[in-house]
Parts: C-alpha cells; structure tokens; sequence
C-alpha cells in the first residue's frame, strides 16, 4: 500500500513538472518579449530627448545630425536647437578651413542678421575677428606676453603704460629722423634692405617706427580720418611696426607699385616681415590698404600668413587663441 502510494505521488511530481516545463515556456516567451518590448519603448522616449533627435527634427538628415553633434559642444547644439529651424550654412559651415566650434552660433546669427550673400569664408574671417560684435563693447587689453605675436588693433588695446624693453635705434643711413623698434626688428630690417638693394639696387627706408601712447595721441590727432589709429590701437606702440618707403623716391605713391612696394611684397616674409594690412583684406575687413606698413612676427609666422593669405588677426584667432578642443 505504502509503496503504491509512493508511486502515485511519484507520477504526479513527473506530470507536475511535465506541465510547469510546458506551462512556463510561454510565461517566459511572453515575459522576455515584454520586457524587450519596456527597453525598446524606454529607449526610443530617451533618444527623443537627445540632441541628435532633437536636431534630426528640424530638418536635418540623421547623418547630419549626427555631423554636427560629433563636431559642435553641447551648449552649440543647444543654440542650434533654439533657433528652432533648419539652417542652410549649418552643415557646409563645418567644412570651412578656419572654422571654429566656438564661434559656430555667431556665424549663423551672422549669416541670419545681415541676410548676407557673402560667401561662408568671409563670414568666417569676419567672426573669427570679432567683426560681428560691438567694437567697443568687446575691446579687451592686448596680450603683450605673446610677445612678436601680440595682436594689438581697435579691440586688442595697449595702455599709456606699456613700452618695449628691446627697443634700439636704426642706424641713421636707413631712416630721415632718429626711429626706434624692438631690437629683433631692426636686425630683420638690416637684413631685409640689403637683400632688397641686391636684387633691385632700391634702398629701403624707415619712415616710423616705435611711437609711444603720447605720440600715437599727436598722430592721431593730425589724421583723425587718415591711416592713424586711436593711441592704444597702434601697432606702432609695441615696437614691431615699421613704415618703410624709398631712398630715391620718397614721395613715391602709390607704394604698392613702386619697385620697393613690390619687392617687399613679395619678399618680406622671408625676413620675418608680414604685410599688416593687405589689399586683399581690406576690402574684406574695411581697414585701409598700407602697403609701406610692415610688422615683425618671425619667419615661421610671416610664411605661414604669407602663403595662407591670411591677416594677422584671423591667423591670431585661428592658431593662437583657437580653435578651442572640446
Ligand atoms: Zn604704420
């Protein structure tokens, strides 16, 4: 009897676990599906809540979307989401050579702002310079520990109080009044000329150099409207800045076709010499075309700006104080 029942109990543990192995695969079918269903659903609300959706639903194409946010910071991606609608110049803006991540909204707002047919490398240089924002507004104290790279201009500004160290004197056969420049621009200068009167037997002259605070102020005063800048956006006060014209024809003008303005064009980069305020720029940037005005920046500096055909501020924005790493 005993043993029946052993039996009997037996039997039905077997049916029981038979049923529970047959009963609980499609529990857990069904519980596996469920579930996968809950992470999919989760997953898709929180991709809602990214950028990369969030740009992807303005009007971009998914590939874009992800373009950008790989490229932009995420306080970019924000502003470009704010602006609530598809941009045009958003994507071709990644590819410009001196594009900067940082900068990326205000080149938009530009764009927007003056509804500009101006081609994107032009608003690039004019926002890498600051050309978009208020001139006074945005005036900071020049950087003089750049040293020969210091940028000084209408938004880059030098106090009373500064004065080169270095200064020296040019050697009176090579300017009319007693000049002074950083020391390293008058051995470049030295150079420079003979292998100007080499080649062209032109002799180069040095018309102004180094001026203090004091008198940029006097030469300020005398071209209100003229080529001078303010006292304190002079390149002049740094001692990197030279004025050069002709021995023989002083008076010569326009420079920039002269046999001085065009060798020095041409070669002063290979002295270390930069032309400050290019023809070429200045109908971009709106400062008057100086072809005597020349600044010292170094050899390496002078050829990079010369064969970028770049100014002396976008070369600063791009490679001293940008881009920024994100
Ligand atoms: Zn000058």
């Amino acid at each position: 009897m005993e043993l029946k029942l052993e039996l009997i109990k037996r039997l039905i543990a077997k049916w029981a676990d038979r049923d529970n192995r047959w009963l609980s695969m499609p529990c857990t079918l069904a519980a596996l599906f469920v579930l996968l269903v809950m992470v999919k659903s989760c997953q898709g609300i929180a991709y809602n809540f990214t950028n990369e959706c969030k740009i992807y639903k303005l009007g971009y194409t998914i590939d874009e979307a992800r373009t950008l946010v790989a490229t932009l910071s995420e306080a970019q991606e924000d502003t470009l989401i704010a602006h609530q609608e598809h941009d045009t110049i958003a994507i071709p803006m990644l590819g410009m050579r001196y594009f900067i991540a940082d900068n990326f909204s205000r080149y938009l707002a530009f764009h927007k702002k003056n509804s500009t047919s101006a081609p994107l490398d032009v608003i690039v240089a004019l926002v890498n310079v600051g050309y978009d924002r208020d001139r006074g507004s945005s005036a900071v104290p020049c950087d003089t520990s750049k040293g020969q790279l210091m940028l000084v201009n209408g938004r880059h500004y030098l106090d009373e109080n500064y004065k080169p160290e270095n200064l020296a004197t040019f050697s009176m056969d090579y300017c009319y009044e007693n000049q002074r420049a950083q020391s390293v621009v008058v051995d470049a200068f030295m150079v420079m000329q003979q292998a100007c009167k080499e080649q062209t037997d032109a002799q180069l002259m040095v018309n102004s150099a180094y001026r203090s605070y004091q008198d940029q102020i006097g030469t300020y005063k005398r071209n209100p409207k003229g080529y001078a800048a303010r006292a304190g956006s002079s390149e002049h006060q740094t001692g990197y800045a030279i004025d050069v014209t002709s021995r023989q024809h002083p008076m010569r003008w326009p420079f920039d076709t002269s046999v001085e303005g065009v060798w020095m064009r041409e070669h002063c980069h290979d002295y270390g010499f930069i032309l400050r305020y290019p023809k070429k720029q200045s109908q971009i940037f709106g400062f008057a075309y100086e072809p005597w005005h020349l600044r010292y920046v170094g050899k390496d500096v002078a050829k990079r700006i010369h064969d970028e055909d770049i100014t002396f501020d976008e070369y600063y924005a791009y490679y001293i104080e940008g881009p920024t790493p994100r």
